[in-house]
């Protein structure tokens, strides 16, 4: 089996989170418990994903010229991943600003910063996305830029997965490019305004070839316009920080599916990579490598 080849277009950001027993209203200042810096972004956590679950990864977007976009490239080359498509461009890097409360509730405030200037593609994303297998998307970019980033992955061939989050209207012309959908059950219910997972499911299926909802600690859900849909259950275990499941999975499916597992199976590779990241704090960082996914299996 040769090694699977996973392009990832998306965004790039350094969480910073802040910690309080309760967070401040308006106009108010409190004292915090603990603070982390740590990267995130959507983009960037599939592509860490991916590349733990074994595949050459290539990463797509943009950093700031700040410390933090230096921070941000630095780590994603020490996952093993090619920054060749990852631009630095003037300004500050994309953040998220994180507030969490003594009872684990939170505040985000995202600012896109150098992801928000990605308006499309650029002279040698077509190279990088030509070369791969499967393409990678979700909607922490521009549309325009995810539209453009889907239609060359469609031009060359190449399997485009798109994870629509966050939720938000999803015109034809990026659907028309992307083959399979990858919602959690959340965004699936406000893309169809269907709660129940099968009826959102059918409902998408109209729209995309093939469609995978994420149910976290109930497993996930897969359907294509052929065939009944597949359910296969989450693995048992003690969930200690589920930030960055979704991304662990998604990631770690495309691999599999690119590797020629069938759904099932791949869903099965992907919920047992989900599971071992659920069981550690920390996003990218709680992410398993390929040999604890495959030990947990045997
Ligand atoms: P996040 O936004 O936290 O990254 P998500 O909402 O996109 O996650 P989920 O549907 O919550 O995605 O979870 C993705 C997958 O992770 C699930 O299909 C499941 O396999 C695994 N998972 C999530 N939560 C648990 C849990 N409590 N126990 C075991 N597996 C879990």
């Amino acid at each position: 089996m040769s090694t699977p080849r996973i392009a990832v277009f998306g965004s790039v950001n350094m969480d910073l989170v802040a910690y309080a027993d309760t967070a401040p209203a308006t106009g108010e200042t409190v004292t915090g418990t603990a603070f982390r810096q740590v990267p995130g972004g959507k983009g960037a956590n599939q592509a860490v994903a991916a590349a733990r679950a074994g595949a050459d990864t290539v990463f797509l977007g943009a950093v700031g010229g700040d410390a933090f976009g230096t921070e941000l490239r630095d780590n994603l080359v020490a996952a093993g991943i090619d920054t060749t498509g990852l631009r630095t461009v003037p300004g500050p890097s994309g953040i998220a600003h994180i507030v969490v409360d003594g009872r684990g509730g939170n505040s985000i405030i995202v600012v896109p910063g150098a992801n928000g200037g990605v308006t499309g593609t650029v002279p040698g994303d077509r190279e990088l996305i030509g070369g791969a297998d499967a393409l990678l998307l979700q909607l922490e970019l521009p549309m325009e830029a995810v539209v453009a980033a889907a239609r060359t992955g469609r031009e060359q061939g190449v399997r485009v997965h798109l994870t629509p989050a966050p939720a938000r209207d999803l015109p034809d012309e990026l659907l028309e490019s992307v083959d399979v959908l990858v919602p959690n059950e959340h965004e699936a219910a406000a893309i169809t305004g269907r709660t129940d997972p099968r009826e959102a499911l059918a409902a998408l299926l109209e729209r995309v070839p093939e469609v995978l909802i994420t149910l976290g600690g109930e497993g996930s859900l897969h359907g294509t316009r052929s065939g009944a849909p597949v359910h296969v259950p989450a693995l048992k275990v003690d969930a200690v920080d589920t930030t960055a499941a979704g991304d662990t999975f998604c990631g770690s499916f495309a691999v599999a599916r690119a590797e020629g597992a069938d759904p099932a199976g791949a869903m099965r590779f992907a919920a047992a990579a989900a599971a071992l990241s659920v069981q550690r704090r920390g996003a990218s960082s709680s992410m398993p490598a390929r040999a604890e996914v495959e030990d947990l299996l045997r």
